[in-house]
C-alpha cells in the first residue's frame, strides 16, 4: 500500500464521519422540533408559534438554551433561569432523531429510501411519546 493510497482512505473516512456527524446534528434538531409538537399539539397549543419556555418558571429560553443534547448536558438537566430539573426526555428524543439519521443513512446512503426511514423513526417517537403522556395523566 502506498503512503498516498492511506492517505485517501484516511481523508474518505474522515470525510464520512464529518457527514455522519452533520446528519446527526440535524436529525436532532429536527426531533427537538418534535418535543415541541409532543408537548404541544395533546395541549392544543399552536406549535408554530411562539418561543420555547421553561415548563415551570415560564421563562422564555434563550438561543444557547436550545442547542439540542448540548444545552441539556451544560445546564446540567436544569433551567438556567429557575434551577427546576428539566426532563431527560428531551435530550433522549433529540438523542434518538441523530442516531436515526445516522442510521439510516449508513444502511441506505444518502438517498429518498433513508429520508423515507428517518420520516417513520419521527412519526414513531411522536406517536408513541403523545399516547404515553395520555396514559401517564389517566
Ligand atoms: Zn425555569
Amino acid at each position: 500500500m502506498s503512503r498516498e493510497y492511506i492517505i485517501l482512505e484516511v481523508t474518505i473516512i474522515a470525510a464520512r464521519v464529518l457527514i455522519e456527524l452533520i446528519f446527526f446534528a440535524i436529525g436532532a434538531s429536527i426531533f427537538s422540533f418534535l418535543n415541541v409538537i409532543i408537548y404541544r399539539l395533546p395541549r392544543k397549543i399552536q406549535f408554530t408559534l411562539g418561543k420555547s419556555m421553561c415548563t415551570s418558571c415560564h421563562h422564555e429560553l434563550a438561543t444557547k438554551d436550545l442547542i439540542p443534547i448540548i444545552s441539556w448536558i451544560s445546564l446540567k438537566g436544569k433551567c438556567r433561569y429557575c434551577g427546576e430539573k428539566i426532563s431527560a426526555r428531551y435530550t433522549i428524543v433529540e438523542s434518538l432523531g441523530g442516531i436515526s439519521a445516522v442510521v439510516s443513512t449508513l444502511i441506505f446512503g444518502i438517498k429518498p429510501m433513508a429520508a423515507l426511514v428517518f420520516l417513520i423513526s419521527a412519526v414513531l417517537v411522536t406517536v408513541v411519546y403523545i399516547i404515553y403522556d395520555k396514559l401517564k395523566q389517566k
